[in-house]
């Protein structure tokens, strides 16, 4: 879970694990680019309008904007390196 400017890890090897730490890493940018109050209000929003549209807690994450974008490129590690700012507003209308 990223919470800025930190990232918590629920197990020690978690530390260790560069995608896990990348994803949440991608989500420290969003934080740091929205503020961290609008960031989570916004991620619940967009969260409950999935949950209406799709009915089930898993796929509604999924669809989360926030999460599209750290899903789709936590892999990348260098992603963050290109990153434009406001790099999940492509990830909305999708
Ligand atoms: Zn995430």
């Amino acid at each position: 879970m990223a919470l800025f400017p930190f990232v918590l890890v629920a197990l020690e090897k978690d530390k260790y694990d560069k995608v896990l730490i990348n994803h949440e890493k991608i989500h420290l940018y969003q934080q740091l680019e929205m503020g961290i109050i609008p960031f989570y209000l916004v991620y619940l929003g967009h969260y409950l309008i999935q949950l209406i549209k799709l009915k089930k807690h898993h796929p509604a994450y999924m669809n989360i904007v926030f999460e599209k974008e750290a899903y789709q490129n936590e892999w990348n590690l260098e992603y963050l390196q290109d990153r434009k700012l406001w790099g999940f507003w492509k990830y909305w209308t999708r």
